[in-house]
């Protein structure tokens, strides 16, 4: 990244200038009106379009005025990505000087906050991208490993790299740091196809714990970057309330059913992922708990164990996002609905109900009218425990709506 590349300036419409204003760090390539000479990734100073000036070179008749020249504003500065939509990823208000120095202090901030605000866990997400104002770089703690992500062209930069690299190793002097590479993200940015692998020491596996429970953590296998680290507090407060029966619907890696299993005399996990069952299985074991895992289309079996009139006093459901974009919102909705539906029909009098949706675009008025339509529908009463977002170490910006994307109600049949 040339250090000159600070000095180009891309120029973004008043739509785009206002989202920025109101606290948002995105503008999307439809609100850049100009960015000339920018190279993929490069640190850039946006602007705002001079709208009198644009009218004033279409219609000769106006005459400038100074109120029109001082129309033109520097908003900051910003991160540039020649591919993406988002062309624009907001660091800074104000100028840049050093750009490696910036990211050295925001992931210094980023591990203070954890310091202070994640306690009972070993394992948690150390740098959230625009939770951290660190947009495109995402790191996980398992321990003694690191796992980190890199999805845009400004963080993929080697200079970036080294920084990330050695402020992680000052912080926690791990084992090893994975990268991990989800490759249709490095397409859409037009990154160079790379395999995941060990950047830094050579050990892949632990183990991690979180709320007393033990787990294991290959860091070269399974979904996501390992652990769903977010749904932490929300597993606290399930136990908080189960007892009896338990089925849990889209259990993974068992995050939901090892912590009922403390609670309940019984405990079902459900999930249509034959190795995410196996580490389920071992995280199992692991505890000294006995947990049926069973292999199985979730919206199947729920149908058949519902008709077979089966019962239990929680039910926790935490599917895949639904809702991949605005467009299928309403038949995501009926989804969750459908979910929620049976499982209600399934709860004991007083049984429990935890339910989950990590679309972005249900949002958790969409989630609680859901829960509450289906109450309906089953004939319940619903009273409301908790309504719950994801774990503080996936810090939710105000002015940020998509770092708000987990929801999780807890509900109780009275
Ligand atoms: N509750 C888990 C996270 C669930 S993620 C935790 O806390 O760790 C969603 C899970 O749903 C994934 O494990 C995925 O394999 C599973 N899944 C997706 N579609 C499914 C289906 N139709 N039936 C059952 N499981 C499904």
């Amino acid at each position: 990244m040339a250090s000159s590349d600070a000095q180009r300036i891309v120029t973004v419409s008043q739509r785009g200038a206002q989202r920025i204003r109101a606290g948002h760090v995105w503008v999307y390539r439809s609100d850049v009106v100009e960015a000339r000479e920018v190279t993929p990734g490069g640190l850039v100073t946006v602007q705002e379009e001079d709208v009198f000036r644009a009218r004033q070179l279409s219609d000769k008749s106006v005459r400038p005025t100074r109120a029109g020249a001082a129309r033109a504003r520097m908003l900051g500065s910003a991160l540039y990505s020649t591919a993406s939509e988002i062309a624009v990823r907001m660091i800074s208000s104000r100028p840049v000087a050093d750009l490696p120095q910036l990211v050295r202090e925001r992931i210094r901030a980023a591990v203070a906050y954890r310091k202070r605000l994640v306690e009972n866990t070993n394992a948690y997400r150390v740098i959230f991208s625009e939770a951290d104002f660190l947009p495109g770089l995402i790191v996980d703690r398992y321990n003694d490993l690191l796992s980190m992500q890199i999805v845009t062209q400004a963080m993929d930069a080697e200079a970036m790299r080294s920084v990330v690299v050695s402020e992680l190793r000052e912080a926690f002097d791990p084992a090893a740091i994975v990268e991990r590479i989800d490759p249709r993200v490095r397409r859409l940015e037009q990154l160079p196809d790379k395999e995941s692998g060990l950047i830094s020491g050579d050990k892949t596996g632990t183990e991690f714990q979180m709320n007393g429970m033990r787990f294991v953590y290959e860091a070269l296998g399974g979904q996501k970057t390992g652990a769903f680290l977010d749904q932490r507090e929300n597993y606290a407060a399930a136990a908080q309330y189960a007892r009896g029966e338990a089925l849990d619907v889209f259990c993974y890696q068992g995050g939901f059913a090892l912590h009922l299993a403390v609670k309940c005399s019984r405990v079902t996990g459900v999930d249509s992922s034959r190795p995410a069952l196996e580490v389920a299985d071992k995280n199992a074991s692991l505890n000294g708990r006995e947990i049926e895992w069973i292999e199985a289309n979730a919206f199947d079996l729920l149908r058949d164990y519902a008709d077979a009139g089966r019962q239990y006093d929680c039910v926790v459901l935490d599917p895949p996002a639904f809702a991949k974009s605005k467009q299928n919102l309403a038949t995501a909705l009926r989804g969750y609905k459908e979910l929620n539906l049976r499982a209600l029909k399934m709860l004991r009098p007083g049984g429990v109900l935890v339910t989950c949706s990590c679309s972005y675009h249900v949002s958790a008025a969409d989630l609680l009218e859901t829960v509450t339509a289906a109450g309906v529908d089953s004939h319940r009463n619903l009273r409301l425990l908790e309504n719950r977002g994801a774990a503080k170490d996936h810090p939710s910006v105000l002015g940020i709506p998509e770092t708000t994307y987990l929801k999780c109600l807890i509900v109780t049949l009275s």
